[in-house]
């Protein structure tokens, strides 16, 4: 690396940034890391709970492991990070009724929900809502079915109501097998960027991008002040669709127009740590179907609201190497938002009350208190401001090319832009946004190096 280069400056501390920073070391080129938190990870935040046990609050999951071709993979391969595939028992499913429902009645469903997602809607005329097409054929099936088919909210973020039809499922991601990071994600970041050299300062958000003559000025909330000659930007959708970052020049319309089409969805984990495992010790996860079909609403309670929504809670004991005594419940789209509203020690006892009041025929042990119970509130979270990207939504005008576009670079490739969100095919995963980021980076890299 030459002491003349001038380093790039990458925008966010999560995963596209930690991989563009590491993928620039690797050129010979440095960079130095702009993160507005006290903490690197973005939308990966591993939290230690008593006992020791890490809990991945935000990603958690290394989707599709088998292919060794993965980003993600690869990435924790490299710094060294080992990933534990959990071999537990199949879910279960708790009907409408309270009544657990058996496994050939679920693989009934599965399989009939399955064959209605992987339907194509034709590319002319109308395009309708998922939720409008699943709905209306499971209607003559069991009245599980809808609320079955709703599971598909929980990595989707946003209602089947909002989701096209006509794009769902088009993009060619990394899915299958899951494997999870022994200790946690964020340790996958913190070594990328430890190995990367990059020079990361916290607590540095960002409010003003400029291009200048030689390269790019970024400005911070502080008033300091960063000049290099390559940017790379990784901060949320979510947070570019806000408009606090301003532009100088603005961005173009026909970037900002794309900004606002694409939605952004909701997902947050709330978790029960116990002293002892009282629920079915194997089982991979308990899905709750809805007992009530009330509509959540801002005067909706804890119960309310665990009471209208399909509810996943994973046996973290299951599926962590570290086996903790953790119940993880998954809090889809509408529930996550008004979930939000109550503390942790509002919202525990109501969620251990509900999941007790469902598993209660299942439990192996007696049933304890629980220690603790606590949320990470990533709508809520300024820098963030949402779980995902979600697919593409009905009635935007959105197009499955749109996600590719906010990836490109402007001002001559002095702006970069990574992040989850910047890829049409990886979007919503760590995969997408460590692709993004390696992307970019090799762009800079053919950029800097070829001069
Ligand atoms: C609850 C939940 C569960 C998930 N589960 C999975 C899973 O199991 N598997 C999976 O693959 N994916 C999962 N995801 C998605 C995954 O977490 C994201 O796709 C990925 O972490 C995004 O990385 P990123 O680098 O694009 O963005 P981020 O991680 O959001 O990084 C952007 C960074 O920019 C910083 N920033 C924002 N504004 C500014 C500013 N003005 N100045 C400076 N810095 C700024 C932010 O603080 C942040 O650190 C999950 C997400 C959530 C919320």
């Amino acid at each position: 690396m030459s002491p003349t280069t001038p380093p790039v400056l990458i925008v966010g501390a999560g995963f596209a940034g930690a991989a563009a920073a590491l993928r620039l070391s690797e050129h010979g080129i440095r960079s130095v890391v702009l993160e507005a938190q006290d903490r690197i990870g973005g939308r990966v935040q591993t939290v230690q709970l008593p006992g020791g046990y890490s809990i991945d609050f935000g990603a958690s999951n290394v989707h599709g492991y088998q292919r060794a071709e993965n980003p993600a993979r690869r990435l924790a391969e490299k710094v060294g990070v080992e990933l534990h595939v959990p071999k537990p028992e199949g879910g279960l499913v708790f009907g409408t009724d309270g009544k657990l429902l058996s496994r050939e009645q679920v693989a009934e469903i599965q399989a009939e929900i399955a064959k209605i997602l992987a339907e194509r809607e034709p590319e002319q005329g109308e395009d309708i809502s998922l939720g409008k097409r699943v709905i209306e054929q499971l209607q003559s099936t069991s009245p599980e079915a809808e609320a079955l088919a709703r599971t598909a909210e929980i990595g989707a973020g946003i209602p089947l109501e909002h989701i096209s039809a006509r794009y769902w499922k088009t993009e060619r991601g990394f899915a299958g097998v899951d494997a999870l990071p022994v200790g946690g994600y964020r340790e996958i970041i913190d070594k990328a960027l430890k190995k990367s050299e990059a020079e990361v300062k916290l607590n540095t958000e960002i409010e003003h991008v400029e291009q200048t003559e030689s390269g790019v000025k970024l400005r911070t909330v502080a008033g300091e002040t960063y000049e290099a000659s390559h940017v790379i930007l990784t901060v949320p959708v979510a947070v570019l669709q806000t408009g606090r970052i301003a532009f100088q020049p603005a961005l173009p319309w026909a970037r900002t127009d794309l900004l606002e089409r694409v939605s952004v969805g909701s997902l947050d984990k709330f978790s029960l740590l116990y002293s002892t495992v009282w629920w079915p010790s194997q089982v991979a996860n308990f899905v709750l179907l809805p007992s009530s079909s009330s509509e959540i609403s801002p005067k909706s309670s804890v119960t309310d609201i665990l009471e209208s929504t399909t509810i996943m809670v994973a046996n973290m004991h299951a599926l962590s190497p570290q086996k903790p005594p953790v119940l993880l419940v998954y809090l889809p789209t509408k529930a996550a938002g008004e979930m939000e509203k109550f503390s942790d020690a509002d919202a525990t006892r109501p969620i251990h009350d509900y999941v007790v009041s469902r598993l209660a025929v299942v439990a192996e042990a007696e049933v304890t208190a629980p220690i603790e119970g606590r949320m990470v509130r990533w709508k809520a979270d300024r820098f963030a401001l949402g779980a995902t990207t979600s697919p593409f939504a009905i009635g935007k005008d959105a197009k499955p090319d749109d996600l590719d576009e906010l990836g490109r670079p402007l001002w001559d490739g002095k702006l970069g832009f990574a992040g989850e969100g910047t890829d049409r095919h990886l979007r919503g995963s760590v995969v997408g946004a460590v692709a993004s980021g390696e992307r970019e980076a090799e762009r800079l890299a053919n950029l800097l190096n070829g001069r």
